[in-house]
This record gives C-alpha cells, sequence and structure tokens, in this order.
C-alpha cells in the first residue's frame, strides 16, 4: 500500500462518528445493558422479612473463582433470621475474584443469592471490595442497597431478583427456547414464563387417624 492510500485511509477513520461514548462516573452515559446483564449481587429476602439465605454454602462450594465465603448458624425458634433451621451467618462476596458467571445463583435452592444489572462500582480499597453481608441484604422494601462508591441509575435495580434460571433444565430438548423466569422474589410479583409456572400440587385427604393407637 503506497503512502497516499495510507493517509486516505487515516482521512476516512477521521471523518467517522467515534464508537465510544464520554463516560463519566454518575453523569456519563451508560451503555444499553442486555436484560440477564449479571452484575452486583443482592442478598433477597421474603416479603415478610426473613432471609432467603439458609446458610447451606451451595453457592461458595460451585464458585469457580472461590469468592464467596458462607457460614451458617442455627436459627434461635424464638427469633428466627430465616425459615429454614440455619440461616447465613456470615455472607461475604470478594469483587476483586468475581467473574459474575452467575453459578451461585443457580445454585441457591432458595433463589437467596441473585444479581443486579450494575456493574459500576469502583472501589479504591480491598475492604470495600469484598461485600458483607450487610451490604448484599436487601432493604426493608426488598430493593438494593445503595453504597457510597456504586452508580445507580433507574431501573438498575428492576428485575434483580429472581434472576435467570437454567433455559434448558438439564438439557431437557421440552425447555429449548423456553425462558427461564421463575416468580420474582426480592419485592413484587412477576409472572412466570411458559413452562415454568409452579402448580400447587392437588390438597392431599384429610386422614382419619383415630382408633389406630
Ligand atoms: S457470579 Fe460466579 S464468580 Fe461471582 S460469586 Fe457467583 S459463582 Fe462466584
Ligand atoms: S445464598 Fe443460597 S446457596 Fe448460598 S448459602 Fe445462602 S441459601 Fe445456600
Amino acid at each position: 500500500m503506497g503512502y497516499l492510500e495510507g493517509f486516505a485511509v487515516t482521512f476516512k477513520q477521521m471523518l467517522q462518528k467515534p464508537v465510544t461514548t464520554q463516560y463519566e462516573i454518575g453523569t456519563g452515559e451508560k451503555v444499553e445493558r442486555a436484560e440477564r446483564l449479571h452484575g452486583r449481587h443482592v442478598l433477597n429476602r421474603y416479603e415478610d422479612g426473613m432471609e432467603k439465605c439458609i446458610g447451606c454454602e451451595l453457592c461458595a462450594g460451585v464458585c469457580p473463582a472461590r469468592c464467596i465465603y458462607v457460614r451458617g448458624a442455627d436459627n434461635d425458634d424464638t427469633d428466627p433470621v430465616s425459615p429454614g433451621e440455619r440461616y447465613g451467618y456470615v455472607y461475604e462476596i470478594n469483587y476483586l475474584r468475581c467473574i459474575h458467571c452467575d453459578l451461585c445463583v443457580e445454585a441457591c435452592p432458595t433463589e437467596a443469592i441473585t444479581e443486579t444489572k450494575l456493574f459500576e462500582f469502583s472501589f479504591t480499597n480491598r475492604r470495600d471490595a469484598i461485600y458483607t453481608k450487610a451490604e448484599l441484604l436487601v432493604g426493608d422494601d426488598g430493593m438494593p442497597q445503595h453504597l457510597p462508591w456504586e452508580d445507580w441509575r433507574e431501573g438498575e435495580d428492576q428485575h434483580t431478583s429472581a434472576w435467570m434460571r437454567a433455559t434448558a433444565s438439564s438439557g431437557d430438548a421440552d425447555f429449548e427456547n423456553v425462558v427461564g423466569w421463575s416468580g420474582e422474589l426480592g419485592y413484587g410479583v412477576r409472572e412466570p414464563e411458559k413452562g415454568q409456572a409452579f402448580e400447587d400440587p392437588e390438597p392431599e385427604p384429610d386422614h382419619d387417624d383415630h382408633g389406630h393407637h
């Protein structure tokens, strides 16, 4: 390629619209996010305020980046934290390691851990990078907390819970092309999509067990 052709390429590029956009924390434009984007996690509660985490450590076990640290503890019968026997006493996620693969969300039996669409959280020290249970838990309104170093925008706290489950359960062909939502868990109620609704089983008939002792 002669040098004139080289210049031609340069000039052509100069007239193109830049593909980058100006970005500043808090004010700059954010790119459109995919509906299933995996961002900062939340620990969800039930509508009565009970915590969903039962401290089973399955999320920590499945995490390929080894960035979840959970310790469960027995619930106090008189003042339980979760509806189960156990609850998550310590829960930490190290965001210096998390690759946002969502495997923890898939593994969680109670859908306690889910991910929001927030991906701007630039901390300046290691302590801020390790999110504690107190920071991950949703507030009394079921919404994610907004921490000082996080850049939340409108809509980023929507659809943050009951996040995507498997789109093809165990590879079963019946689930092909079926989006695997389950009911909204953090706040509000979202209709499950086709093939994912939980059907109440038929009520069991009452057993008369008099005279069998
Ligand atoms: S999203 Fe993946 S890497 Fe991040 S905590 Fe969950 S399992 Fe670990
Ligand atoms: S978040 Fe879910 S998988 Fe992890 S310890 Fe709690 S209940 Fe178990």
